[in-house]
């Protein structure tokens, strides 16, 4: 039997306005190297200046996750020659970076939550790009110097869907925090991961092989497995030393399959050297106020969700997983109504519809507060579960008032007493035997009177109010 170990470095775009080490902005789409100048074009004598933005952005992910912040830390350069690098060295914290120590907490295997390390996170810029075309190569270089944020965990993972987990965890946790987009189709959440496997019990680590820059967790769980399924099969065939060595690998999204990239680099290799133009970074106590402000992260509303909100802790991970969501939720329950008819109307219905117009819950055409009202209809007994999701498609398809449209499509229940009352009479004096039968002993049949009321009043009538209603006069 053996055992997958896992450790992942994600790269994450910060979303400032502007570069790490000059004010060119770091806006997409822009014409090719029009967001350029001396400074991230590497010109003789340009020099790089720290956007304090980033930085504050990364100290915010530092606290975010109990990590230890550096108020002194240095930038270095990592010396290697590609044509999207015009200085031919990327700028990045080696040494000495801003962030370190920290943990995120993913959910484990018995319902609790596992603690992953996270080694330290450390400002760098990026490289531009390379556009092959043909017979020529282009190069733009509007992304060189964008600055990006690498996390690096410990080797905590032990699957590949507790890695996914983990990536999800971080994703939904920089978004929280604002300090990225993360959009991974855009590249603004890039990952590594790092896969070996032991023998179980065996206390020291397998030869661990470096997969990069994958773009979804689609295709990191399925580098791991494959990647997993290789190793042990070399090791089963004794031809581990041969076939796992340190390396880096691709991800063959079509054959699904890990394929040799290169040798893995020494540190060696990248020269590392303290960088002579870019001062210490010391931060300043109003840039650790800054970093501090903090919204309620994900893993602090599940656990209020559970303990305020009597929720389960599948639904509250749900709810929380995506800022947005946990918001629209939020303004649900703004409108006074119980969280479980929030969660119920939600999830299974309003999510329902949105799938079905692959909408996503930022264009939702029913507003989180008119979803309350509507969860308030219900629970003060003015309409019907059954009316209310009539009522819905309604509200999906029309920018009507809740109010309005409950007496447009004739939706509120009969809870007169007079009205229902009339009903049963008729009801019990047309079934003058099965009354008989009822009272002699056969209670079953009161489900029947129900569901004859409900006939005669076409389902309009208040079912709690038919059931109190019928049990007063069958005595
Ligand atoms: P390097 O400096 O060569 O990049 P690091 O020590 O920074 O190496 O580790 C890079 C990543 O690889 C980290 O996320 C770490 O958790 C992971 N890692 C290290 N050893 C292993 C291993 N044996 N199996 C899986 N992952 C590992
Ligand atoms: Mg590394
Ligand atoms: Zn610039």
């Amino acid at each position: 039997m053996f055992e997958t170990v896992i450790g992942l470095e994600v790269h994450v775009q910060l979303n400032t306005k502007t570069k790490l080490f000059c004010s060119c902005a770091t806006s997409f789409a822009e014409r090719q190297n029009s967001n350029t100048c001396p400074t991230c074009l590497a010109l003789p004598g340009a020099l790089p200046v720290v956007n304090k933005e980033a930085v504050v952005k990364a100290m915010r992910l530092g606290y975010a996750i109990n990590a230890d912040v550096n108020h002194t830390s240095y930038f270095d350069r990592k010396s290697y020659f590609y044509p999207d690098s015009p200085s031919a060295y990327q700028i990045t914290q080696f040494y000495n970076a801003i962030v370190k120590n920290g943990e995120l907490f993913i959910d484990g295997a018995d319902g609790s939550w596992k603690r992953v390390s996270i080694t330290q996170a450390h400002l760098e810029a990026d490289a531009g790009k390379s556009i092959h075309a043909g017979a020529i190569s282009k190069v733009d270089l509007n992304r060189a110097g964008t600055p990006l944020l690498e996390i690096v965990s410990g080797p905590d993972m032990r699957s590949a869907d507790e890695a996914v987990d983990y990536l999800k965890k971080l994703h939904s946790l920089v978004r929280y925090l604002d300090i990225s987009d993360a959009n991974m189709q855009e590249g603004s959440f890039r990952c590594d991961v790092n896969v070996s496997i032991r023998p179980k019990g065996q206390e020291e680590f397998g030869t661990r092989v470096e997969i990069k820059n994958i773009n979804s967790f689609k295709f990191v769980k399925q580098a791991i497995e494959y990647e997993v399924e290789r190793q042990i099969e070399a090791y089963e065939d004794g031809v581990y030393e041969d076939e796992v060595w340190q390396e880096t690998r691709l991800f063959d999204v079509d054959k699904g399959e890990t394929k040799s990239m290169r040798g893995k680099e020494d540190s060696a290799d990248y020269r590392y050297f303290p960088d002579p133009d870019i001062r210490p970074l010391i931060v300043t106590e109003e840039m650790v106020a800054e970093a501090k402000c903090i919204p309620e992260l994900p893993a602090q509303k599940v656990q209020r969700y559970i303990d305020k909100l009597g929720l389960k802790k599948v639904d509250a991970l749900i709810l929380t997983a995506e800022k947005e969501l946990a918001h629209y939720f939020e303004e649900i329950l703004a409108q006074d109504v119980q969280p479980k008819n929030a969660l119920t109307w939600l999830t299974s219905e309003l999510l329902g519809r949105l799938k079905k117009e692959s909408l996503d819950i930022t264009s939702s055409p029913v507003a989180a507060a008119k979803l309350g009202q509507l969860i308030t209809r219900i629970e003060d007994g003015t309409i019907s579960g059954k009316g209310a999701k009539e009522l819905l498609d309604h509200l999906f398809e029309n920018d009507s008032e809740v109010d309005v449209a409950i007496e447009e499509l004739n939706l509120k229940q009969v809870s007169d007493d007079g009205a229902i009352l009339e009903i049963i009479d008729t009801i019990i004096s047309s079934n003058e035997d099965k009354v008989a039968e009822y009272k002699g002993g056969k209670e079953k049949l009161f489900g029947f009177f129900v569901g004859q009321v409900m006939k005669v009043s076409k389902g309009s009538a208040n079912p709690q109010k038919v059931n109190e209603l019928l049990k007063e006069r069958l005595g």
